[in-house]
């Protein structure tokens, strides 16, 4: 992606405390996945991290880290890249729902390291990027691109670029009250009823992030085009390794599909291609049953 030297989103707030910061190493893994993480913040914390929208599945090995300064101008650069794919998010969600003749509330990025206090309770970096609904806020721990790079094969900045877009999307599922509903929902169904939703809910981000992704390709900055060979694909690799039979296949041996809560590694793909395909909001009804296991951007 092109982006050093465009505008970066001044809705960002660094958190991490330091100009550099911990790069994420993983010592040892324990199996214990990350949604049981997740579960164990809430109760401690007291807070609801329920609500907590976030862009991994479940059943992922919590990396232990070990502390090592990355340089700070590594640091400047992941966190530079961010505030531009930030800013080119505020651009792109304004514009649709100036379209709708809608309002449109930006979200904040805050950055942080090792844990973060967020309206949802106190979260752990081990939870992946998130999305907290009570505060609008992204979380982002700037750890997790060396993470996907070394822990999930995902090389490549736009990567990336689709995990900040994904959980924007939530945000935008946020503002369209699709949110709202679900939580009303999971008040009255069971963990693996509601856990459908939650997959639902999962795929419409990996759309909206292939919809932003449609309308980055039509931008230029300094007269050449935003998107670089390969970025699409940088994307669909990320996808394919954070679905949820992917992920547990790879650290408990054996997929259970009621657990699912993001979606199988096909169905994220097949929903950001169909997102980067169409670019509306029409074609992204994840919740409509036939529309579920469609065929690649069918
Ligand atoms: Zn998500």
């Amino acid at each position: 992606m092109r982006w050093r030297g465009d505008r970066q989103s001044s809705n960002v707030e660094d958190r991490s405390g330091s100009s550099g910061r911990p790069v994420g190493k993983i010592a040892t893994g324990g199996g214990i996945g990350v949604f049981l993480i997740a579960i164990i913040v809430f109760f401690i914390s007291g807070g609801d991290l329920n609500t907590v929208t976030d862009t991994l599945g479940g059943g992922i090995t919590p990396a232990t880290y070990e502390t090592e300064n990355v340089s700070s101008k590594e640091y400047t650069d992941q966190k530079e890249f961010a505030a531009v794919v930030f800013a080119h998010l505020e651009d792109y969600w304004d514009g649709e729902f100036a379209e709708r003749n809608e309002t449109y509330q930006n979200p904040k990025l805050v950055l942080f390291t090792d844990s973060v206090n967020s309206a949802c309770g106190q979260a752990s970096s081990q939870v992946g990027p998130f999305y907290c609904p009570a505060d609008q806020n992204v979380y982002l721990d700037l750890s997790f691109a060396d993470e996907l790079t070394n822990k999930y094969g995902a090389t490549g900045d736009y990567a990336m670029a689709y995990v900040i877009a994904h959980e924007v999307g939530h945000h935008v599922q946020n503002e369209l009250g699709i949110s709202k509903q679900l939580d009303k929902i999971r008040q009255r169904v069971s963990e693996t009823e509601y856990n459908k939703y939650s997959v639902r809910l999962e795929l419409q981000a990996d759309y909206l992030a292939g919809c932003f992704s449609k309308y980055l390709a039509g931008q230029t900055y300094q007269g050449q085009p935003i998107l670089e060979e390969g970025d699409i694909d940088e994307a669909i690799t990320a996808a394919n390794a954070i679905g949820d039979d992917t992920l547990q296949k790879e650290y408990q041996g054996y997929v259970v599909p009621d657990s699912f809560t993001h979606g199988t590694s096909q169905q994220r793909i097949n929903w950001f291609k169909r997102g980067y395909k169409y670019g509306d909001l029409e074609h992204g009804d994840t919740f409509n049953e036939k529309n579920l296991d469609l065929a690649s951007a069918a």
